[in-house]
């Protein structure tokens, strides 16, 4: 039976380790704090944004959320980046993405100070990160090392396969895989003979945003399997094919309306894969717990204490 790596275990267990580096914090000067800035009305940021605030709050992390309209200009919400910037109880920011259309989000990405960028999106962050330097790391490549780590999967000397190259989790999980001595090979849309790269990875990390794409023929029998992908499955049929009429996803997707599955295909990957996150319960309860980490990192340097 394949190992299925539990990011909720995981989660639950980087928080239980950030709560007295909170209350030292707290006890000290002042208890971490982080800011959220959601634009507009998109429903799926407003979930993700409503996650963050709460695990801020069942950790003791002061929050606080800014909801400017979707009408705001760069110019205003700069404004907004800079005035969180000069703030001293605000140890970290985050700008949710995507941002609307008007809006140069790089630009405002740029602002937010290096020292707050807690999603480690920065390119001074990203600099440091290709330079193997401290500094906060994307949440979701974070996540997944600390998932491989605790798990005590080996990563150096072995053959990762990372396919993406986002700037959020491709590029950096290679990073952090290669700094941890993984051979890495990056793959994208434009690669050809995907499954056959795919097949001499060791550990496999899929990041593509596509439905069960990675099915048996891209995996080595006995990898280790990262599923970073969230795919919503919006018809029954999508439904019946990926998970070959199993009577439970069927029955979940006529209660719910739509079933969410990975990147990697759920059925293959527990017939040939040594270890794997599932979708959901893997990859994804790790981000949030790692912005949490991040917020805290930041707020000891402010405080001195590392
Ligand atoms: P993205 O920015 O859309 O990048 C997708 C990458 O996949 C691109 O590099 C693209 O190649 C590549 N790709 C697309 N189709 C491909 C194909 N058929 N063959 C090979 N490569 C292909 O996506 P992202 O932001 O990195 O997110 C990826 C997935 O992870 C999404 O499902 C997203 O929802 C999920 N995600 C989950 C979490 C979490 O917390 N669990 C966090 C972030 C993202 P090109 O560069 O050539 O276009």
């Amino acid at each position: 039976m394949p190992q299925i790596l539990d990011g909720n275990r995981v989660r639950d267990e980087i928080k239980a380790e950030l709560k007295p580096r909170i209350e030292a914090l707290a006890g000290r000067a002042a208890p971490p704090g982080l800011a959220v800035v959601l634009v507009g009305n998109n429903p799926a940021s407003e979930i993700y944004v409503r996650n963050k605030i709460k695990a801020c709050h069942d950790l003791g992390i002061y929050s606080e959320s800014i909801t400017p309209p979707g009408s705001i200009s760069t110019e205003e919400l700069l404004a907004i980046v800079r005035d969180l910037n000069r703030r001293a109880e605000i140890d970290g920011i985050l700008v949710q993405v995507p941002l609307p259309s008007q809006v140069d989000t790089k630009r405002v990405l740029l602002e937010v100070s290096p020292e707050k960028d807690v999603d480690g999106f920065h390119p001074c962050n990203v600099g440091r990160l290709v330079a193997a330097l401290p500094g906060p790391r994307a949440c979701t490549p974070a996540g997944i090392l600390e998932l491989l780590k605790r798990y005590r999967i080996p990563i150096a000397g072995k053959r990762s396969v990372v396919v993406g190259r986002s700037d959020i989790v491709g590029k950096p999980v290679a990073l952090l895989l290669l700094q941890q001595h993984a051979t890495v090979t990056i793959c994208h849309s434009k690669t050809p003979d995907l499954p056959a790269v795919c097949r001499e990875a060791d550990i496999l990390v899929a990041a593509m945003g596509r439905a069960a794409m990675i099915t048996s023929d891209y995996i080595k029998q006995g990898a280790t399997v990262i599923d970073v992908g969230t795919n919503r499955l919006d018809t029954r049929e999508d439904v019946a094919r990926i998970f070959r009429n199993s009577p439970q996803k069927l029955a979940s997707f006529d209660k719910r309306g739509s079933v969410v599955v990975g990147d990697v295909h759920p059925l293959d990957v527990a017939e040939k894969a040594s270890a794997y996150t599932p979708v959901p319960g893997g990859v994804g309860p790790l981000t949030i717990a790692m912005l949490m980490f991040n917020t805290v990192a930041a707020a000891e340097r402010r405080a001195g204490i590392c």
